[in-house]
């Protein structure tokens, strides 16, 4: 049994932490105690949030607001955030300190900044090993957190329970710039800065992705009035008790009807898949299989084999690797 998984599963947040960093290595040894600590983990209850918004949304703030209520009704909360675009900056979307001060501080939370240096897939099974993490370690709400951009949505809506879509107040004419795509994997559309100034734009744009929501198709495991959309304020902390009202509906629902178990399972069977997939391509990164790869190359470049016969030859030999 591996040494970390006891204070682990007692809660200790430096263990949880540990835990992250074995499984975001991509060594070798690393990757095998990764997979045995992974195995070993016991299933607990939770929900998993994905939350997904434009920066400057308000990501950030609703989630410190959100998650601060949450801690506060005794639950434990931790986020993950998936931001492949912030490894080229060699940055952090959740690495600047200034954000979710408060909620950083709090002991019944956890945050975790995407790693550095990782691409799409290695941060979507990188994520899917820290929610487990974060489940084993007790915590009943996991958020993960994306930036509007390219494929980030699709991988987080494929790795939770709820899917949240954070937008902003805007005229009629702005709706259009949300992907139909976006909007079918949503399960509730909250308008954030629904406050001060912006509290009619904000009704008014509720308004407008309710009627838009209503010309999707109900998916069948969502009961009567879902996918929702309602206003929140991530400042003054209106509608957030609402909104937590409405999730707890949707995933209690879900929970009653089977629906939830059995997205769980087809996820688990996805990931499975995917890590099959990643293991494989691994095999090519070698120094051997590099090396392999130059020499029939060559050899195709220079004539003396046909590509597909090339590509086999190949095949056969990482099939006989190990
Ligand atoms: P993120 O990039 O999506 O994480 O957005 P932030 O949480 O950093 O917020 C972007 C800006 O919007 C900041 O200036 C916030 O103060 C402001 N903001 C966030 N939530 C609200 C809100 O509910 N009402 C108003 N009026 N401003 C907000």
């Amino acid at each position: 049994m591996d040494k970390l998984l006891e204070p682990l599963v007692t809660g200790d947040r430096r263990a949880l932490s540990r835990a992250i960093t074995l499984i975001e290595s991509t060594r070798p040894d690393h990757r095998a105690r990764a997979v045995a600590l992974l195995a070993d983990l016991p299933d607990r209850q939770s929900l998993r949030i994905g939350l997904s918004g434009t920066p400057g949304v308000g990501k950030s703030t609703f989630i410190e607001a959100f998650g601060t209520m949450l801690t506060e009704q005794g639950l434990r909360v931790a986020v993950l955030a998936v931001d492949p675009s912030s490894t080229r900056s060699g940055g952090s979307i959740l690495g600047d300190k200034t954000r979710m001060e408060t909620l950083a501080r709090n002991p019944m939370a956890f945050i975790r900044p995407t790693p550095s240096n990782a691409q799409l897939g290695g941060v979507a099974r990188r994520t899917r090993e820290a929610i487990r993490l974060c489940e084993a370690a007790g915590y009943d709400v996991v958020l993960i957190e994306t930036v509007g951009v390219g494929q980030s949505e699709t991988l987080v809506a494929e790795m939770c329970d709820l899917f949240v879509l954070l937008l902003a107040p805007a005229g009629g004419d702005e709706l259009q710039g949300v992907k139909r795509g976006i909007m079918e994997m949503a399960d509730l559309i909250l308008v954030n800065k629904a406050d001060g100034e912006l509290l009619g734009t904000a009704r008014r744009t509720v308004a407008d992705y309710a009627g838009a929501l209503r010309l999707l198709r109900r998916r069948p495991q969502d009961p009567q009035g879902f996918p929702k959309a309602l206003p929140v304020s991530a400042a003054t902390g209106d509608g957030l008790a609402g909104a937590w009202d409405q999730m707890q509906a949707l995933a209690g629902w879900r929970r009653d009807q089977g629906h939830f178990a059995s997205n769980r399972a087809e996820q688990a069977r996805q990931w499975f898949v995917a890590d099959v997939r990643e293991g494989l391509l691994a095999r090519l990164e070698t120094a051997a299989a590099r090396d392999r790869l130059a020499c029939l190359g060559d050899a195709v470049a220079g004539g003396s084999k046909a590509p597909a016969d090339a590509a086999h030859a190949m095949l056969d030999w990482l099939a006989r690797q190990e």
